[in-house]
């Protein structure tokens, strides 16, 4: 008996990793004709600063709109367009768009884009930001790039160039998913980061575990002593935002603002409070 349930564990085991399998090379296929089939969408989410006490620019967030699956994360599927060479594109086409939806934002907010380390891989990297740039007429101080340290681990000589490159340029950097990972300060050494952002294990945790505290507070600390600004990632409690403030930290980002939206509710909003406010006060909306 035990062992024919046994044989029934491991085949119902190799049945799930069937489909597994399975699901996969389904979004592998729909994943190389989504771009072209106009299926992916960029969505964006409030960075709000808290000395300010208004939002200061945008996190540019993938979607893909599968026509049977719904909307797709891109938790899903950007590491399957990475392994399958598609993250260039992809990236390319992501670059372009947050650009031209950022330059019909008010003057002073700015749009922040994730970069793969595959996207540093490729040699036109810096050329097609800047093509991004020219073509949407987006002033390079209004754009933020994010990256994560996995992009420094390989190759590292090429990527700090390529981020002195376009940091030269005046678009800012930012270390994304900061304490996950290596963390390894050496990081902090080899580039001077804008910004440093605080991945949101350690926000969600903050409240409750005095050692995640203590390490949110020591990270604020030390990313004010290098003169990096500061966002914490997925607030989502008005006593984590309290703390926060508290703390020292820039700038906020996460559900307690709102969640990440389609760009045509950001224009909406943008528009909306643009006829409560004089002229010219546009860009010191509140946001909410
Ligand atoms: P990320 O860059 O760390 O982005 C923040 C993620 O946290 C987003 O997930 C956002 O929706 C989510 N988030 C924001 N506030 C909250 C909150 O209060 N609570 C919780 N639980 N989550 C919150 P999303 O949009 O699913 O993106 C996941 C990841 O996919 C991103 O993490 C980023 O690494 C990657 N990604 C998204 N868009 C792109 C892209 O255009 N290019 C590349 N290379 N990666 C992208
Ligand atoms: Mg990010
Ligand atoms: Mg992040
Ligand atoms: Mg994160």
């Amino acid at each position: 008996r035990a062992k024919a349930e046994g044989r029934g564990t491991f085949c119902f085991f190799e049945q799930s990793m069937n489909d597994k399998v399975q699901a996969r090379r389904a979004i592998e296929v729909d994943l190389r004709t989504a771009l072209v089939r106009d299926e992916l969408e960029v969505f964006y989410q409030p960075l709000f600063h808290l000395s300010a006490g208004q939002v200061g620019g945008f996190e540019a967030l993938v979607r893909w709109r599968h026509p049977t699956r719904g909307l797709v994360s891109p938790a899903q599927f950007i590491p399957i367009a990475e392994e399958l060479g598609l993250i260039v594109p992809l990236g390319e086409w992501v670059m372009i768009q947050a650009c031209k939806e950022a330059v019909t934002w008010p003057r002073d907010i700015k749009v922040a884009v994730n970069l793969s380390p595959a996207q540093f891989r490729s040699n036109g990297l810096s050329k097609s930001i800047r093509r991004a740039l020219n073509e949407s007429g987006l002033p390079a101080g209004r754009l933020e790039l994010e990256i994560t340290e996995s992009a420094l681990l390989q190759d590292s000589e090429a990527v700090l160039a390529t981020l002195h490159e376009l940091r030269s340029l005046g678009i800012r950097i930012a270390l994304d998913d900061f304490g996950t990972g290596y963390s390894s300060l050496s990081y902090l050494r080899s580039f001077p980061f804008d910004k440093l952002k605080i991945d949101q294990s350690f926000v969600r945790e903050m409240g409750y575990r005095p050692d995640c505290q203590a390490i949110v507070v020591s990270v604020l600390g030390l990313a004010a002593e290098l003169g990096m600004a500061t966002t914490a990632e997925g607030v989502e409690t008005e006593e984590q935002l309290e703390q926060l403030r508290e703390f020292g930290c820039t700038e906020a980002q996460g559900y307690l603002f709102d969640r990440p939206r389609p760009a045509g509710e950001i224009r909406h909003w943008f528009a909306a409070k643009a006829n409560t406010l004089p002229r010219g006060k546009t860009a010191s909306l509140q946001s909410s």
